[in-house]
C-alpha cells in the first residue's frame, strides 16, 4: 500500500508526539520502536515531520531522513505543564485501577505518580513484581503524555513502604481526606502563595486508617485537604484535585 501522505502543520500539537532519550537528540537516530511506529503504523517516511520531546522539556520538529536517520531537527515552543510540579503519592492499587490512576494523573499534569502500600490497600507486592509494574507502568505514563501534549515525562516510582515513600515527598504535602472537617483544598491554597513544587497524597478504597493519618499529619507541612462533600474513588481523587489546582494556578 503507498504511503499515506498528509498535509502536515508544523506545530507539535499537530504532529505524532515521541519521548525519546536526549542521546536520540544528539545522534538524530530515532531508536527502533520509535522508527517501526513512524514508518509501520503511521506510515511515514522521508520529507515527513514528527515531534521528539525529550522528556525534560525540551521540544523539537524531527523531519524524516533515510531509514531511521533525522535529517532536520528544529527546536519548538510547547507550554503545557502546570506552573508547579505536583507529585501525587497514590495507596498501592490493583494493576487496572492504577493504571487509570496513572492515565488522569498524566492527563491531569502531574509531574511525578509514586505508588506504596497504604495500611487498607488491597495489594502488596513483592520486589520482582513490583518491578516488573514499574517497567509497564512507566511505559503507560509515556504514552499517555505523548497522547496529552506534555513536555515533561511524569516519573512512575513503586516504593515497597508508606512510611518511606511519604517522607520523600516535596512539601507541602496535602493529604486528600475525605472524613468530615478537613479544609477545602481551594480554602487552603488561597491562604499561600503558590508553591513551586507540591505532593497530593491519595488513601486506597478503604481510606487511610486513623492512626496513619495521624502519623501523617505529625509531619512539617502536611495538610490534610478536602475535594468536596462527595466521595471520590480512589483511582479518580489525585486527578479532581489536579484540576482544581489547575483552575486556581493554570
Ligand atoms: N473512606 C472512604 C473511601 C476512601 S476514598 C469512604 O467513606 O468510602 C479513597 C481516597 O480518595 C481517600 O482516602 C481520599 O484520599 C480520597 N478522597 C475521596 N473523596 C475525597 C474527598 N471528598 N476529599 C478528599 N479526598 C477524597
Amino acid at each position: 500500500m503507498g504511503r499515506r501522505r498528509v498535509s502536515q502543520a508544523l506545530t507539535p500539537r499537530a504532529l505524532p508526539r515521541f519521548f525519546v532519550p536526549p542521546a536520540v537528540i544528539e545522534a538524530r537516530v530515532l531508536p527502533d520502536d520509535v522508527a517501526h511506529q513512524v514508518q509501520r503504523v503511521l506510515r511515514l517516511g522521508a520529507g515527513d515531520w514528527v515531534c521528539l520531546l525529550d522528556g525534560v522539556g525540551g521540544v523539537y520538529l524531527a523531519q524524516l531522513g533515510d531509514d531511521s536517520q533525522i535529517a532536520n531537527l528544529q527546536p519548538a515552543e510547547l507550554d503545557t505543564e502546570l506552573p508547579a510540579s505536583i507529585t501525587v503519592l497514590q495507596s498501592l492499587l490493583r494493576p487496572e485501577k492504577a493504571e487509570t490512576a496513572i492515565r488522569l494523573c498524566v492527563q491531569g499534569g502531574a509531574a511525578a505518580i509514586h505508588f506504596a502500600p497504604s495500611e487498607r490497600s488491597l495489594v502488596r507486592w513483592e520486589p520482582s513484581k513490583q518491578a516488573k509494574y514499574a517497567v509497564r507502568w512507566q511505559k503507560i505514563a509515556q504514552e499517555e503524555a505523548e497522547l496529552a501534549c506534555r513536555t515533561r515525562l511524569p516519573i512512575v516510582r513503586l516504593t515497597a513502604e508508606w512510611r518511606t515513600a511519604f517522607q520523600s515527598l516535596p512539601r507541602p504535602v496535602f493529604v486528600l481526606d475525605e472524613w468530615e472537617g478537613a479544609l477545602a483544598l481551594k480554602q487552603r491554597c488561597r491562604r499561600m502563595p503558590m508553591p513551586t513544587a507540591l505532593s497530593l497524597v491519595v488513601g486506597p478504597e478503604g481510606g487511610f486508617s486513623p492512626p496513619e493519618r495521624a502519623w501523617m499529619a505529625a509531619h512539617p507541612e502536611t495538610h490534610a485537604v478536602s475535594l468536596g462533600p462527595r466521595i471520590l474513588r480512589t483511582e479518580t481523587a489525585a486527578f479532581y484535585a489536579l484540576a482544581l489546582l489547575a483552575t486556581l494556578w493554570e
